[in-house]
């Protein structure tokens, strides 16, 4: 196992949103997570990078046990040295230029030269095809340009995993693919990702894993088939025929 999650819990003031979640991820596999809006998903995610501080539950990372109520800073800063995130609305710095935008947590984040995190920088865009985005701003973007971009720049850090957080839900319909086509890119490479998506086709085709989140809890795990063909969970019927 890449990551094991034990009993996490977490509540803003007394609003219980994760009651006690236990997930595990090896090297390799792609987890997509599916469930109703305000069911937690983004919540798990932030605990997962320490983005949030979860109030209890353990972790098992790269073999480095973790207390999740009692985490030093240096635990933090090791974790998200080790992990990256994908968000909703991308997140780039406005005044950046594309090739700023990913080069400066190779800079920051791996004290690495500035001549040589433009040039890894630059290998990452042109991989995508993007190299001739490389000196315009956010705005000078389509959504799924800036997406594209929130991308390389969290996987030129070279994480074990790869968190996505409902990357498409802010993108006109016709840039979705374009993105989804990265992330399965990615996914072929063998990246570790956990994604949480309303895009049932991605969860379907490139899913390793299938869980099906709601009220706080995982309410049922498979593989695509299992879950999108065989529910067994009264709920995760209603969830999946409520959105077909
Ligand atoms: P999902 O990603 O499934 O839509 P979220 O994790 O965003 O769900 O939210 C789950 C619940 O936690 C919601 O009730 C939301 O209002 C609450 N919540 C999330 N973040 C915070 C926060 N920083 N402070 C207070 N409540 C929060």
């Amino acid at each position: 196992m890449l990551l094991e999650i034990k009993s996490l819990k977490k509540k803003f003031a007394n609003n219980t949103v994760l009651k006690g979640i236990n997930l595990s991820i090896k090297a390799g596999e792609v987890v997509v997570i599916i469930g109703p809006s305000g069911s937690g998903k983004t919540t798990l995610l932030r605990n997962i990078n320490f983005l949030e501080q979860a109030d209890s539950g353990t972790m098992v990372f790269k073999d480095k046990q973790l207390n999740l109520a009692n985490l030093s800073n240096e635990e933090i800063l090791w974790v998200r040295r080790h992990t990256a995130m994908v968000f909703q609305n991308y997140n780039l710095f406005k005044n950046k230029t594309a090739i700023e935008n990913i080069s400066e947590g190779l800079i920051f984040g791996q004290n690495r030269s500035k001549k040589d995190a433009l040039q890894l920088a630059k290998k990452a865009l042109d991989s995508v095809g993007l190299l001739d985005k490389q000196d315009f701003y956010p705005a000078q973007l389509s959504g799924g340009q800036q997406q594209r971009i929130g991308i390389v720049r969290a996987t030129v850090l070279n994480p074990d995993i790869v968190l996505f957080d409902e990357p498409t839900s802010a993108l006109d319909p016709e840039l979705v693919g374009t993105v989804l086509y990265d992330m399965k890119q990615l996914a072929d490479q063998g990246q570790t990702m956990i994604v949480v998506t309303h895009q049932m086709s991605f969860a379907r085709n490139v899913a390793s894993r299938v869980v099906f989140f709601a009220d706080g809890e995982i309410i049922e795990t498979g593989t695509p088939s299992e879950v999108f063909d065989h529910p067994k969970n009264k709920r995760t019927k209603q969830f999946l025929s409520a959105i077909a």
